[in-house]
């Protein structure tokens, strides 16, 4: 028998509108690309949309049309987000950070249509046009004043905004229907399009503010820093107007002083990043002996935090880490680690080993692990297996085609265990494993006890080749300004903390590591980088 309820189809659209009818005078505060600060509300960003929306309308954007931005996080940037996706259109995020063949690339296997873009990034544009055919408008996210001169027709973002008035009514759009684009990194192989729908979107956005995910509440007032070109930036700018967030977008300045200073002066109580940021923001307010006064949890993602950073927050400022792990193909949000109630009774060393897991998938997404052959493994918290999900926003095919599940499953390319109470630990990507002695050793671990080092700002292990081991784990260190440490001393603190076979075979100090366009450690590129290395004789 069917039910009566009505069948209101989820949208991107709804998102805003109820923000604008339930918030309206929640504000919303944007650090310019100019430099300075622009401040309005739910109301003006949701008018602002529609203006947009009708104007692209006028321009002939099409359901199903991609429009792609490069740009920072940022009040216009929201107000793509809306008027493309509310308006039955594709918003296709790409990341300015990639390497301009990569750009090219994906914006001609998007095909598109127009590419919204802030004028940090006029250079890349120059170069993009001539080889993206199917680009019919570039905009620059700007007013008239700020125009640059360019030998390209660039349209003005304020002017094609104000050339509509706003009456615009979103129109009614098919819940299954494409609202969102990003592209994975492309580490291997050219980079596939996970290609988000209204309906993985809005769900998406109910699990990232629930109490035990991201938890926001009309009483927030969030800051992401993960760009919104990397994966919608994790879904807050579709969950803070569903939560009545007051919402706070840094603009390009993503350094710790500037980031410092808008925690403060905005009170920011939530904030959202990879562990590379909290670096910078770390060391800044230890330098500047800084303290935080209103921020009350970080959310970590995109790469394991470090154990020393989640003390640092917890112990040092009063900020509770939410270590959370997700992906490109997953809208992102996997697993979020909050404890449970049994866990108030733990002693602080077995908290402590259960807070540097990844956490526990919330209801709308399903985990297991996996062997060589694809039977499951136990989830005993010691058995490691390739990493597979489903749920209401994991990707089932590319954008372009291609199945992307094995066995109903997505597999991540994940490595990690998964304990009896449901906690999961990564210990790798599979391609960076170390295999020693057929064993895995995980460089994650690792990691993060270096970095526990004082001396030491940033920490990688990778496997290099060995006659006998088949793989050992060589570590790589950059050390803090001033900071001096031996390789033995450093090796001297894994005894009786790792198994001994996990030590390291040797230590190599660097200027600095390898990052890839969304921040995170490049071990690929570091492999590169050190495949003439071989390690000492026994
Ligand atoms: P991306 O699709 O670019 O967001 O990258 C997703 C990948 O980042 C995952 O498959 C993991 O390898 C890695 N990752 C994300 N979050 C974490 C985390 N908390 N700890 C360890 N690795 C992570």
């Amino acid at each position: 028998m069917l039910g009566h309820m009505m069948k209101l189809p989820l949208s991107i659209a709804s998102l805003i509108r109820h923000a604008d009818r339930w918030h309206g005078d929640t504000q919303i505060v944007s650090r310019r690309v100019e430099g300075d600060i622009h401040r309005y509300d739910w109301h003006g960003a949701h008018l602002r949309s529609r203006r947009l929306a009708g104007a692209l309308r006028e321009l002939h954007v099409a359901a199903g049309d991609r429009v792609a931005t490069l740009a920072w996080n940022t009040h216009r940037h929201l107000e793509i987000y809306f008027a493309v996706s509310g308006s039955g259109a594709v918003c296709h995020t790409v990341n300015p950070r990639l390497h301009p063949d990569q750009l090219a690339w994906i914006v001609n296997d998007a095909e598109d249509g127009y590419v919204f873009f802030d004028l940090t990034f006029l250079k890349i544009v120059e170069s993009l046009a001539p080889r993206c055919p199917s680009v019919k408008g570039w905009v620059a996210m700007t007013d008239r004043a700020h125009m640059p001169q360019s030998a390209l027709d660039l349209i003005c973002y304020e002017e094609l905004l104000h050339s509509h008035d706003g009456d615009f009514e979103w129109p009614s759009v098919s819940e299954d229907s494409a609202s969102s684009l990003c592209y994975t990194s492309g580490t291997t192989g050219n980079p596939k399009g996970a290609l988000y729908t209204h309906r993985s979107s809005v769900l998406h956005s109910f699990a990232v503010c629930m109490p035990d995910a991201f938890g926001f509440s009309a009483c927030d007032v969030v800051l992401p820093v993960v760009p919104m070109f990397h994966v919608n930036a994790w879904g807050i700018p579709y969950a803070a107007p569903m939560a009545g967030c007051k919402l706070v977008l840094p603009g390009p300045h993503l350094d710790g002083a500037s980031l410092h200073q808008l925690f403060e002066d905005e009170k920011v109580t939530i904030t959202a990043g990879v562990p590379t940021v909290w670096l910078a923001l770390l060391e800044h307010m230890a330098q500047a002996k800084a303290s935080l006064s209103s921020l009350r949890r970080v959310v970590i993602g995109g790469a394991a935090a470090p154990p020393s950073m989640i003390r640092a927050f917890g112990e040092r400022h009063g900020v509770e880490v939410l270590h959370a792990w997700g992906m490109t193909e997953l809208s992102p949000l996997g697993t979020v680690n909050q404890p449970k109630a049994k866990h108030a009774a733990l002693d602080e060393a077995t908290r402590d080993a259960l807070r540097e897991k990844q956490g526990r998938p919330p209801y709308g997404v399903d985990l297991r692990i996996v062997g060589d052959r694809g039977a499951p493994l136990p989830h005993d918290g010691a058995t490691f297996g390739d990493l597979q999900a489903r749920g209401y926003w994991v990707v089932d095919r590319y954008f372009r085609g291609g199945n992307a599940l094995d066995d109903g499953w997505f597999p991540t390319g994940d490595v990690s265990t998964i304990d009896p109470d449901g906690y999961m630990k990564i210990t790798d990507r599979s391609k960076d494993v170390i295999k020693s002695g057929g064993e895995w050793i995980s460089s994650i671990d690792i990691e993060g006890l270096a970095m526990a080092h004082p001396a030491v700002a940033q920490a990688a292990v990778i496997g290099v080749k060995h006659p006998k081991w088949d793989e050992r784990p060589l570590l790589v260190v950059v050390l803090k300004s001033d900071a001096q440490v031996t390789a033995a001393e450093l090796l001297a603190t894994f005894e009786g903390r790792i198994a001994k076979w996990w030590v390291p075979d040797d230590v190599l100090f660097v200027e600095a590591l390898p990052l890839t366009a969304t921040g995170k450690l490049s071990k690929l590129e570091l492999r590169k980088q050190l495949a003439h290395y071989r390690l000492p004789a026994p």
